[in-house]
């Protein structure tokens, strides 16, 4: 039995904020109050005060890039970094090598995930070999353990493949994920159309690439009673259409045949600018791209008003020899598990945007609603995943536990620090300094 002592303990879910005790046994949380040290046997006692205990933390994007790209993280080095930033259930997309679109690839990766510290889940491809033109056999890779589908990495261009897929998937009752781009517009990715850009001489990715997507798939979405998750939001016009979306999903026929509209940002995208690519070059490289400061203002406020409903990292490992290339051959992408939670205290609690519960809320309850996961509550007779964490310490970022380093936010001092992840009961990371 462990005892997690006199923290702050937050649950977004329930709404509980209090100066609590957990106790922890078999995997579960047996107790939440006032516990008397004395009263039980406990193996352990961590002393929480001056700490604040959340549930622990759930991205539902991450790359992992196991099989096939292991150079740049696998699924051993992915957990660890999660582990590092407190996460303890993360959802890997399907874009691997081979793709995870067939059984074979799932069970690889299921088994690899079973052996990690924390919980794995994969999605698996809407189409095979993420060519957007024959749907996978949806039903199976659901039977076999995918959480939902994605080819996430690339868009799926065809609306008449697009509706079928979202048809399958309602008629499966799972997800589908959508990274909303049409490479007909885009010029280089990664970089957005405007003022940077053109100083650079690039054509770049404007917002209507991602905005035309979002319109298209949010009414294809209704119109199908689907269940679409739009990934990494990046500009102010999706987010109004979004928001209409999302009204639209309760009312009339959509709302009959059970739409339902979800959306994510980034930390990234909530920190950072087009301005990024001046100062850190490919490491400010992403798909879709930083965009102007009032797309910036846009996603915080999204955030803020549930237009958005979570905060997924994406994390995208590259190595430094890829991220050297020129601008336009070197992949998109940033690592982001290990900064995603002090990115989200430093640039959205201490501002003022968020509360540091509702924060909480947009990486625990709300990602874990997405899939339906036993995760991102804490409750007597719950998971014990927990995440302790001490939200006024400042630390350097200084090297990472991924495979991989690209990350613009090394050297950055940053506020929130990670001091225990545990998961189903076992502490899986502490930090040196407690
Ligand atoms: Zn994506």
């Amino acid at each position: 039995m462990t005892l997690i002592a006199g923290g702050r303990v937050i649950d977004p879910k329930s709404g509980m904020d209090d100066f609590l005790d957990l106790a922890l046994e078999g995997g579960r949380i047996t107790r939440i109050g006032e516990i008397d040290p004395g009263a039980g046997r406990y193996e352990r006692v961590i002393d929480a005060r001056g700490k604040t205990v959340v549930p622990g933390l759930v991205d539902v994007h991450v790359h992992f890039r196991d099989p096939g790209l292991i150079y740049k993280e696998d699924i051993a080095s992915g957990a660890a970094a999660a582990v590092h930033g407190g996460f303890t259930s993360v959802v890997c997309m399907a874009n691997t090598k081979p793709p995870v679109d067939n059984a074979e690839t799932l069970a690889e990766v299921l088994a690899k995930a079973a052996k990690a510290p924390i919980r794995v889940y994969t999605v698996a491809a809407v189409s095979k070999g993420l060519a957007g033109k024959e749907l996978t056999d949806m039903a199976e890779l659901k039977k076999l353990g995918a959480l939902g589908f994605s080819d996430d990495g690339v868009p799926i261009r065809d609306a008449v493949f697009l509706q079928k897929a979202l048809a399958a998937a309602r008629d499966l009752d799972v997800s589908v994920s959508l990274h909303e781009e049409d490479p007909a517009l885009i010029g280089v990715p990664g970089i957005h159309e405007g003022k940077v850009s053109a100083a650079l001489g690039i054509t770049g990715a404007p917002a209507v690439s991602e905005s035309a997507m979002v319109v298209r798939d949010c009414m294809i979405a209704l119109a199908t009673g689907a269940r679409v998750h739009i990934q990494h939001v990046s500009c102010a016009e999706s987010l109004e259409l979004i928001r209409l979306a999302k009204r639209l999903a309760t009312e009339g026929q959509a709302a009959r045949l059970g739409a339902r509209i979800t959306a994510e940002v980034t930390p990234q995208h909530l920190a950072l600018t087009e301005d990024a690519v001046r100062t850190h070059g490919t490491l400010a490289k992403l798909n879709p791209p930083l965009r102007t400061e009032g797309d910036r203002q846009a996603l915080i406020a999204a955030l803020k008003d549930g237009t958005i409903d979570m905060i997924a990292t994406d994390h995208a490992p590259h190595n430094i020899e890829e991220k050297a290339r020129p601008f336009a051959e070197a992949p998109s992408g940033l690592i982001g598990l290990e900064t995603a939670l002090a990115l989200g205290i430093t640039n959205m609690v201490l501002p003022g945007h968020l509360t540091l519960p509702e924060l909480i809320g947009k990486m625990t309850a709300a990602p874990a609603a997405l899939y339906g996961l036993d995760a991102g509550y804490l409750a007597e007779g719950g998971p014990a995943d927990i995440t302790i964490l001490d939200d006024r310490e400042t630390w350097t970022v200084d090297g990472f536990v991924s495979k991989s380093a690209n990350s613009p936010f090394a050297g950055r001092t940053l506020t929130g620090k990670v001091k225990y992840t545990i998961c189903g009961g076992k502490i899986v990371y502490q930090d040196a300094v407690y």
